[in-house]
């Protein structure tokens, strides 16, 4: 049985063709914000093409949306233009096998769960990439209120502070999102020597990482300002949810040392200290293939 994935990122869009759990070919391309609608369909028969396989060989299609998706129908919270529209119910009728459409973090954090190999019952799921994606699992269950929970990334950091695509100012997404951590490693690097190796116009966090490790104060400024405003962040979680785990996924999962620094400031700071149960904090395990991966929970 085949399956796809398809993962809508604010940058790049990844499809991914999968059997027996198992991610067997993938497609990455940048995100047509023009016309998505076509893209996906495009790289669905692109990937089914280059496998000699068609549409009536898939099982199940399960879409990722960066912003709110209610019962299949896009909410709001994107750069697509597309509110309101039943991009499931179209997908479905277009392709003639059965789609899936939620938030692309909500099935990134049911992947987690399905294949990460993760016992816990209660499990919050924030994805770092253009911006900051939250996924929550209670008793098991994916928490979706009365509909779009879960937009961690649109929780107050800083009052009247940086402006947020969603209108507000001051989200979260816009201080540890990883385009914020490359704007913001920008703005030092202009003001200091440096070692830090530039993509295009991208700064990557695995370049900053190296550029620590090789002792580049500059590099140590960014890293130590990111990690204090991650782990403020995380902290939040743990003490709003104390879920059993906390899973720190997208480009992040690739700079674990990052992530093991916020679990260990963590430790020392949640409410409660040593009388509360620990959370663990740690790195999402399907890294940036998770949304992909979360085909396999919808359709088991
Ligand atoms: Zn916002």
């Amino acid at each position: 049985m085949y399956l796809i994935g398809i993962d809508i990122g604010g940058t790049n869009l990844k499809a991914g063709l999968i059997s027996d759990k198992k991610l067997i070919d993938k497609i990455i391309v940048p995100t047509n914000y023009f016309d998505i609608i076509k893209q996906v369909i495009s790289v669905i028969d692109e990937l089914l093409g280059n496998n000699n396989l068609l549409r009536s060989d898939v099982q199940g299609i399960s879409v990722g949306y960066p912003g709110m998706v209610i019962n299949g129908k896009i909410a709001s919270g994107s750069k697509f233009k597309l509110d309101e529209f039943d991009f499931q119910e179209y997908l479905q009728s277009e392709i003639g096998t059965p789609v899936v459409i939620k938030n692309d973090a909500d099935l990134a954090v049911l992947a987690e769960k399905e294949l990460g190999e993760i016992n816990s019952k209660n499990i919050v799921m924030i994805t770092l990439g253009t911006g900051v994606g939250g996924g929550i699992i209670i008793n098991n269950q994916l928490y979706e209120g009365s509909g779009g929970a879960g937009e961690l990334g649109h929780v107050m950091f800083e009052k009247n502070g940086k402006k947020c695509n969603c209108g507000r100012n001051g989200c979260v997404e816009n201080y540890i999102s990883l385009r914020a951590l490359s704007n913001r490693a920008k703005e030092i690097m202009s003001t200091m020597p440096n070692n830090i190796k530039v993509n295009g116009n991208e700064v990557m966090a695995s370049s900053i990482l190296k550029a620590y490790e090789s002792g580049d104060d500059c590099a140590k400024i960014i890293l130590n300002e990111y990690v204090e405003n991650l782990t403020e962040f995380v902290l939040d979680l743990c003490n709003i949810f104390r879920p059993d785990t906390i899973l720190i996924g997208g480009g992040l999962s690739y700079a674990p040392k990052i992530i093991e620094n916020v679990a260990f400031l963590c430790k020392k700071q949640q409410f409660g200290l040593k009388n509360s149960p620990e959370v663990d904090i740690k790195c999402a395990k399907l890294g940036n293939d998770a949304g992909i991966l979360g085909a396999c929970a919808i359709f088991k």
